[in-house]
């Protein structure tokens, strides 16, 4: 009988440990990848139908919206940037300064540098680095290392590429 218990509750330890393993895995494969996903993924005529006609022009067009035009760019409240395309977490206000450009600025990007691709860029007789949203591919501006704060870089965002999540609203979506 106390041989019977013994594996008995050998065998639960063992499927608890398993099913513990199990759960790990999963949470290892959800975290964000670096690869372009399948969902944001879209045709020109979805993106149309997702994005207003500003927003597609400089999303998916790689359009400028024209200097000190944008509703972002002297916005200076805490909280968050998200992709205007997918909604991909990007900036935070912490990471946002004044570059006198007239476009919103940013010094660095969340995450370990993954959120935003950098694609070389020769277009306009210049030679520029491109920055887009790496999960939906969407146009988000250029990229500069004449930076003014610690880390050189000078992240130039379209307004219209992102939006903005106030701190105060973080706590209602969860
Ligand atoms: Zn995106």
């Amino acid at each position: 009988m106390k041989k019977i218990l013994i594996a008995v509750s050998t065998f639960l330890m063992f499927s608890a440990a398993s099913c513990q393993t199990s759960t790990n895995t999963k949470t290892i494969n959800s975290t964000p990848g670096t690869t372009m996903n399948s969902d944001f993924n879209k045709t020109d005529e979805e993106w149309k139908k997702i994005l207003t006609e500003d927003q597609y022009y400089v999303l998916r067009q790689k359009g400028t919206e024209p200097a000190y035009q944008g509703k972002y760019t002297m916005n200076f409240e805490k909280g968050m940037y998200t992709c205007a395309g997918c909604g991909y977490e990007l900036f935070t206000s912490d990471q946002k300064f004044e570059s006198h450009c007239g476009w919103p600025s940013f010094d660095n990007e969340i995450g370990g540098g993954e959120r935003v691709k950098k694609i070389k860029d020769v277009s306009h007789g210049m030679i520029r680095t491109e920055i887009i949203c790496a999960r939906c591919g969407g146009h988000l501006g250029h990229i500069f290392d004449d930076g003014p704060t610690k880390t050189g870089q000078r992240y130039c965002v379209n307004s219209l590429s992102i939006n903005f999540k106030p701190e105060k609203d973080a706590g209602k979506t969860k």
